[in-house]
C-alpha cells in the first residue's frame, strides 16, 4: 500500500492522460497514479487505423504525454498491469500483479475493447481485431505487398484500415453485413459516396455480407459467405464495434447502464469517483438524452470535467459531439448526431463521380441538427458554433455552392 492515497486513474488511455496532465495543470499537487494494462503511455488511438498503419509516424509521437513530461509533472505509470478490483470501502485497487493501492478520489477511465468476432476460426494467428498499437504491430508483420486482406465491417476503421492496407499494396476485401456502409452514422447518400471511392481506389466492397466461417487449418486461408461465396484471405481484420469496459465499475457497485452512468460534471453514483472517456455514459444537452460516445473530443473534454469536479470546480460537460474519419484524400468531419432530422440540404455535387469534396447539412424544425462534412474544413469548423446553436439557415441559399458559405453564416438564424 502506498503511503499517500492521491488520485488513482484507472486506464491510461486518451481520457486518463488526460486527466492526469489536466490536473497538474489545475494545480493539483498531490499524489497522481496512472494504471493501464497496455505496456504503453497514453496514446492517440485514431492513428492507428490512419498514419501509424501506414507506416508514416512512430508510437512515440502517438503519445498523448510524452515519457519526460510525465516524469516532470510527476504522474506515476504503472503499465502493464491490470487492475482487478475496486473496493470502495476500503478506497483501495487491487492489481494482478498482486499490489494493492490507495485512492482518496478514483478515476475510472477504463476505455473500450474491440468487439471480437464469435466465428469458429477467429483465434487463428492471422485473424485481427483493431484497438492497441500491438494489434497493429502484428497486423502490420503480415501486411507485405500482395497480401490478401479481408476487413470484416465497413464502419470507420474498417474503411480506414482498407484505404491504407490499399496504399501498401495489398489486395483488400470489405465485407459489410448491412447494406451499405456506416449505416449507423450517416444517410444511404453519404455511404454511397464511400463505397464508390473504396471501389474506384480498387478494394472489393460487398454490402450486405454475411460470413459464415472463416477456414483454414493453422491459418485462416478463407472466408466463407452465407451466399456461397469464398474470399482468399492471407489476413483477416475485424472492425465490428467495441465493448465498453464497464465490468470493474460493475463490481463495485457503481451504476452502470450502456456504460458507467455520470452526470454532466463526469461524477458517478460514488461521490469519491469520477469517469470519463469511451466507458460512460452521460447526459447531452445537445441531444437531450444520455449518451456513450466512442471520440477522442469527448474523452477529452470530459476528462477535463472530470479533472475539475476533482478539484472542486463545477464546471459542465455541455460539447456538441464531433469526429473524423480519413480516408484516402478524404477527410471527414462531423459536428452532431444527424438521427431525428427531418430534412437535409447538400452543398456540392454528391453524384458527381470526380466529386471530392461536399457538405450535408441536416435539419431539424428547421434548425441545424448536424453537418457531415468531407474536405470542406472552413464548413465544418463555422458549422460547429451553428450547430452549438441550433441555427437556422436558409435551405435554399445554402443548397447553392456558388454562394459562400460565410455569407450564409452571417444571416443565420439561432
Ligand atoms: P481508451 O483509449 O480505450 O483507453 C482506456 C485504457 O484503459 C486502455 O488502454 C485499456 O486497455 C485500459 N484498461 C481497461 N481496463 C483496464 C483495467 N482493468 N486495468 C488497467 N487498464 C485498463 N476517435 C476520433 O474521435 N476520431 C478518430 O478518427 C478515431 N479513430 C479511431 C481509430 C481506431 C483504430 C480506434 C481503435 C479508435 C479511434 N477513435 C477515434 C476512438 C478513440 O480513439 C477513442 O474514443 C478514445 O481512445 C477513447 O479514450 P478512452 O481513454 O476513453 O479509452
Amino acid at each position: 500500500m502506498s503511503e499517500e492515497a492521491g488520485i488513482v486513474i484507472l486506464g491510461a488511455g486518451q481520457a486518463g492522460g488526460e486527466v492526469a496532465s489536466e490536473l497538474r495543470k489545475l494545480g493539483y499537487t498531490g499524489r497522481v497514479t496512472m494504471i493501464g494494462d497496455e505496456p504503453h503511455l497514453p496514446y492517440r488511438r485514431p492513428p492507428l487505423s490512419k498514419a501509424y498503419f501506414a507506416g508514416t509516424v512512430s508510437a512515440e509521437e502517438l503519445y498523448v504525454i510524452p515519457a519526460t513530461s510525465l516524469v516532470k509533472a510527476g504522474i506515476e505509470f504503472i503499465g502493464g498491469v491490470r487492475v482487478t478490483h475496486i473496493d470502495r470501502e476500503h478506497k483501495q485497487v487491487s492489481l494482478d500483479d498482486g499490489r494493492s493501492i490507495a485512492y482518496h478520489k478514483l478515476v475510472i477511465a477504463t476505455g473500450g475493447r474491440a468487439r471480437p468476432l464469435t466465428l469458429e476460426g477467429a483465434n487463428r494467428p492471422n485473424v485481427f481485431l483493431l484497438r492497441t498499437i500491438d494489434d497493429i504491430e502484428r497486423i502490420r508483420a503480415l501486411a507485405k505487398p500482395g497480401a490478401r486482406m479481408v476487413i470484416i465491417g465497413g464502419g470507420f476503421i474498417g474503411l480506414e484500415t482498407a484505404a491504407v492496407a490499399l496504399k501498401l499494396g495489398l489486395q483488400v476485401t470489405v465485407l459489410e453485413g448491412l447494406p451499405r456502409v456506416l449505416a449507423r452514422v450517416t444517410i444511404p447518400e453519404v455511404s454511397t459516396f464511400f463505397e464508390r471511392a473504396h471501389r474506384d481506389a480498387g478494394v472489393d466492397l460487398r454490402t450486405g455480407a454475411q460470413v459464415a466461417a472463416l477456414e483454414g487449418d493453422e491459418l485462416v486461408t478463407h472466408v466463407h459467405l452465407t451466399d456461397g461465396s469464398r474470399i482468399e484471405a492471407d489476413i483477416v481484420v475485424a472492425g465490428i464495434g467495441l465493448i465498453a469496459n464497464t465490468e470493474l465499475a460493475e463490481s463495485a457497485g457503481l451504476v452502470v447502464d450502456n456504460g458507467v452512468l455520470v452526470d454532466e460534471y463526469a461524477c458517478t453514483s460514488d461521490p469519491d469517483i469520477v469517469a470519463a472517456g469511451d466507458c460512460t455514459n452521460h447526459p447531452s444537452e445537445y441531444l437531450g438524452r444520455r449518451i456513450r460516445l466512442e471520440s477522442v473530443p469527448n474523452a477529452i473534454e470530459q476528462g477535463k470535467v472530470a479533472a475539475n469536479s476533482l478539484m472542486g470546480n463545477k464546471i459542465p460537460y455541455r460539447s456538441v459531439p464531433w469526429f473524423w474519419s480519413d480516408q484516402y484524400d478524404l477527410k471527414l468531419q462531423v459536428v452532431g448526431i444527424c438521427s431525428g432530422f427531418d430534412e437535409f440540404v447538400v452543398r456540392g455535387n454528391l453524384n458527381e463521380p470526380s466529386c471530392r469534396s461536399f457538405a450535408v447539412f441536416y435539419f431539424k424544425d428547421g434548425h441545424l441538427l448536424s453537418v457531415d462534412a468531407v474536405n470542406r474544413p472552413q464548413e465544418f469548423m463555422l458549422s460547429k458554433k451553428l450547430v452549438a446553436e441550433r441555427a437556422r439557415l436558409n435551405p435554399a441559399a445554402l443548397a447553392d455552392d456558388s454562394v459562400p458559405f460565410k455569407t450564409l453564416v452571417t444571416t443565420a438564424k439561432a
